[in-house]
């Protein structure tokens, strides 16, 4: 028996082409992208304006699969965080975020990263693979219909959004996955599948200067960089990835970036870590590093509080020193913010997204009893756990 292909892994031209291979018209390819992507349909037999005998094809050759859900888990802040099987003892995380009027969904691209940051609890883990296509849009697919389901809203096009921004930063490097990374963010901006703005679509890099200018001709969605030093000395220990590519280049990127952005800006993340990179000097550095005339960088500052995870022998900033640093940045003109942290309660604050998969027998272990409990007591066993409020 033929393996089956996962529609899933698809872009709007490559279903076209699907079609055309079994001998359909590329319309029915505008239909079945709508079917999977604004109705979030995972049986052919719902798609009930395609003729039966493309129905019975699709049944035989292909099949519409996200990854497994593992766990699912609710903050008393209402953070939503899964663990999700990506085969072979791998498991990635996604976490939902809602705010008045909007809803975040952070997703990952690798399973592990290579990047290593030294203040990463990903990084800690190492690199295991790329995930597909399916896998990346996959969690789209999945949380969006599940948060409708769970609210009673219809799946389709109009009204009922939940997931209203994507950000790509969830564990891995999205610019070392790049052609499956990019082929989910056209899906995510296709007006038959998600039509999300390229506004309100981040991807998230520690500095992959070639391939930010690929993304620039790509997909220019909006860019977040990972920054986390004021100088290269701090940073080659804090992202080895500035050995390869120092802030000069990556500011360089930068700029040339924003030539095609849908945003006016850059988003720095500057991971705020006690008596490493948080003195006043470091705030003035970083002036310095995006105000320098005409090598200046037009953005805004994000301050991340560090959330502290075994092993990294790092603490988080105290709250004045995270204040008198941003002040500095913003008495010299820039936006700055500093993220709240949410999800504490459930491991889903920022760097923390593989605090559960970073020790690999532990998942092992998981994966193993949750097949064993849903087998005893149904599949849907373990799909949400309250934390208690
Ligand atoms: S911060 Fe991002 S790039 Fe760095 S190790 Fe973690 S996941 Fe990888």
């Amino acid at each position: 028996m033929t393996a089956l292909t996962n529609l899933l892994d698809f872009s709007p031209a490559q279903l076209v082409e699907y079609c055309d291979g079994l001998g359909e018209k590329p319309f029915r390819a505008k239909q079945l992208l709508r079917w999977i992507h604004q109705f979030g349909a995972g049986d052919f037999d719902a798609m009930t304006d395609l003729a039966k005998s493309l129905r019975e094809k699709l049944k035989a050759h292909a099949t519409i699969t996200a990854p497994l859900v593992i766990s699912d888990h609710i903050s008393t802040d209402g953070t939503r965080k899964w663990l999700l099987d990506v085969g072979q003892g791998n498991a990635v995380e996604m976490v939902f975020i809602p705010e008045d009027g909007r809803g975040t969904l952070c997703i990952s691209t690798q399973a592990g990263c290579a990047v290593n940051c030294r203040f990463c609890s990903t990084g800690k883990q190492g690199f295991s693979r790329n995930l597909s296509v399916a896998e990346i849009v996959g969690q789209l697919w999945m949380a969006e219909f599940e948060l409708r389901r769970a609210k009673g809203i219809e799946p389709g096009p109009k009204g009922g959004r939940q997931i209203t921004n994507v950000v790509m930063m969830g564990m891995g490097e999205p610019l070392l996955n790049f052609e499956p990374t990019v082929t989910a963010l056209k899906l995510m901006l296709d007006d038959n599948a998600y039509g999300l703005s390229r506004r309100r679509v981040t991807l998230s890099t520690s500095g992959v200067v070639p391939m930010m200018d690929k993304l620039s001709q790509d997909c220019p969605v909006a860019l977040a960089v990972s920054l986390h030093a004021s100088n290269d000395a701090l940073r080659d220990g804090l992202v080895p990835l500035n050995k390869k590519y120092p802030l000069i280049e990556l500011m360089a990127a930068c700029r040339r970036y924003l030539a095609y952005a849908p945003r006016d800006f850059i988003t720095f993340e500057y991971c705020m870590l006690d008596g490493v990179n948080d003195a006043d000097t470091n705030a003035r550095e970083l002036v310095a590093l995006v105000q320098s005339g005409v090598n200046s960088v037009p953005c805004k500052f994000n301050l991340i509080p560090f959330n502290p995870f075994p092993e990294s022998g790092l603490k988080r900033s105290t709250n004045p020193r995270i204040k008198a640093f941003a002040q500095i940045l913003m008495d010299a003109g820039i936006v700055t913010t500093i993220r709240k942290t949410r999800g504490d309660d459930i491991d889903a604050a920022c760097g923390q997204l593989a605090g559960e998969v970073q020790d690999r027998t532990r998942v092992h272990e998981r994966m193993r009893k949750m097949a064993e409990y849903r087998e005893k007591f149904g599949k849907d066993f373990g799909r949400i756990v309250e934390v208690p409020r």
